[in-house]
């Protein structure tokens, strides 16, 4: 089997020079937010999984990468940057030939941003080549790396996916998919994973589908892909979720499945459907626009002052605001106009960038607020950087009282399993109490989604189960689903906030 050929670091123009080999290995474990898709004999392969990438753009704005095996060799374009930098240029499909691929858009936080950490990873084992792309992260990514790294193991990568590559690599088994089954044996956390051997197309995800992953078809062809959007994108029908802890393997003999794991409760991350996925996906049976809609409502039932209208903070806070406006009968109007042509927010690196961001990407529609009574929605508060610009400017444009709601709980306690949050000395609501968080952002009134009203606006009347809680929620009640081997210093209590209380 031949190295693929990989055009990232000879080509890439945003290359920032030659690899550094400094390495934040003994600090904080990398945080991802990430993309995959992965298509199986298709001629066209790497086209159409450029088409699903750029649907999951929203997923990881930093880097993206393609992988794909000819029948003979495997080929590569791994890039910093949007998708459609990349890969709507014809000459970077062209020298992606094959007819199986595996895709990936990666957002991370600490590290480098540096070629080598982009996605697909590749390695060569001694059966043949072998590419992974990784949604999630691992909880004891960090100390199977140490482990392995002691053992000899050379690691080209800062990700914790790369553990993944060198579980496979020294498994002793005989068989590919018993080699890639030892290795998630041994990880715990997240991931969604799509992965490309010179036979085969497999897609994983983790024992508690902590991060989605969906089956789709192209024409009678698989597809594996974090999101239902990029199914539509492409034309292709969606058939099923990937069952959490379900292997998949498509070859030349059709679909495979396996559950090497014990069952367990699901328990699925809440974030996707409070700001994560795209809201005309489907995740886990559930439209993601209409959940964020009951959310909205939820938190009109919970707590509505009198107001004159409801205004979303775009894009993420407008399901959620259509739903309050629904449920209230207050209307609905645009009175914060965003800019799409700046990136999210987060992928500012410093505060004060960050805060600049902010105001480069909302203004203030000073028509439809002027002389009013507003309640703006957002979808969660992070540092309340959103928030604070946003009231001071709906004050400058005229309204005359700002009213704050966010249609998720207050985030205590930092994720580790891929999304991005900043730890407890970041988080507003973790350091504050709700009427301090009330003055610092300056609005009227603050209030928050109730923990019991989301499982509620889930489909839950009885509200959460602390029994059986259903999802992945440990940023709001601290109740985290894996182990942190990684994290084993016990994180402290945040101070407990009177949830359903409005600060006013
Ligand atoms: P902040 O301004 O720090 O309070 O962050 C809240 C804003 O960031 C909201 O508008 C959210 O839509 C958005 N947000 C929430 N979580 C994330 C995340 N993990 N990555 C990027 N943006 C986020």
């Amino acid at each position: 089997m031949q190295a693929p050929s990989d055009h990232a670091e000879q080509l890439d123009p945003y290359s920032s020079g030659p690899i550094e080999l400094q390495d934040d290995l003994e600090g904080d474990t990398l945080r991802e937010e990430c993309g995959v898709f992965g298509i199986f004999g298709h001629p066209e392969a790497a086209a159409i999984t450029a088409l699903g990438l750029h649907a999951l753009q929203h997923r990881g704005q930093e880097a993206c990468g393609i992988v794909t095996f000819d029948g003979s060799r495997f080929h590569s374009e791994r890039r910093l940057g949007l998708v459609g930098d990349t890969f709507s240029r014809r000459e970077v499909i062209e020298r992606l030939p094959g007819s199986t691929a595996v895709g990936h858009v990666r957002y991370s936080t600490t590290g480098a941003t540096i070629l080598r950490n982009v996605q697909p990873l590749f390695a060569e084992l001694n059966a043949g080549g072998f590419a992974v792309g990784h949604n999630g992260n691992l909880t004891n990514g960090l100390s199977l790396r140490r482990e392995l790294v002691k053992n000899g193991a050379m690691m080209q990568s800062t990700t914790d996916t790369e553990v993944i590559l060198h579980l496979v690599a020294q498994s002793k088994r005989g068989h590919f998919v018993d080699r890639f089954i030892e290795a998630l044996r041994a990880i715990e956390g997240a991931y969604s994973l799509v992965a490309l051997t010179n036979k085969k197309l497999v897609g994983a995800r983790d024992p508690l589908g902590i991060r989605p992953l969906v089956l789709g078809d192209l024409d009678g062809r698989p597809i594996l892909t974090s999101e239902t959007c990029a199914l539509d994108m492409i034309g292709a029908k969606y058939v099923r979720d990937i069952e959490p802890g379900e292997i998949i393997v498509f070859d030349e003999e059709g679909a495979h499945t396996h559950k090497p794991f014990p069952p367990k409760p699901a328990r699925p991350c809440i974030f996707e459907y409070i700001y994560f996925s795209r809201p005309d996906s489907i995740v886990g049976g559930r439209s993601v626009y209409e959940v964020r809609k009951a959310f909205g409502a939820q938190l009109a039932r919970e707590n509505h002052p009198d107001i004159d209208v409801v205004v979303p903070v775009p894009d993420s806070g407008v399901p959620a605001a259509v739903g309050y406006s629904q449920y209230s009968g207050v209307p609905f109007e645009l009175g914060i106009i965003r800019n799409h042509y700046v990136g999210r927010t987060f992928i500012q690196p410093t505060q004060s960038v960050r805060e600049l961001g902010v105001r480069m990407k909302h203004s203030a529609n000073r028509a439809a607020i002027e002389g009013k009574r507003i309640l703006l929605i957002d979808d969660s508060l992070v540092r309340g950087t959103t928030s604070k610009k946003i009231v001071r400017m709906m004050r400058d444009a005229g309204a005359l009282e700002v009213h704050f709601r966010l249609a998720s709980p207050p985030i205590l306690y930092p994720d580790y399993y891929g999304i991005d949050l900043p730890d407890r000395g970041g988080l507003l609501a973790a350091t504050h109490t709700l009427e301090e968080m009330r003055e610092i952002i300056g609005a009227d009134s603050l209030a928050f989604l109730s923990i019991d009203g989301m499982y509620r606006a889930m489909g839950y009347p009885g509200g959460r189960d602390p029994a059986n809680p259903k999802f992945a929620d440990h940023c709001f009640t601290g109740a985290y689903p894996t182990h942190l081997t990684d994290h084993s210093e016990a994180e402290p209590q945040p101070r407990q906030l009177s949830l359903l209380a409005e600060a006013s």
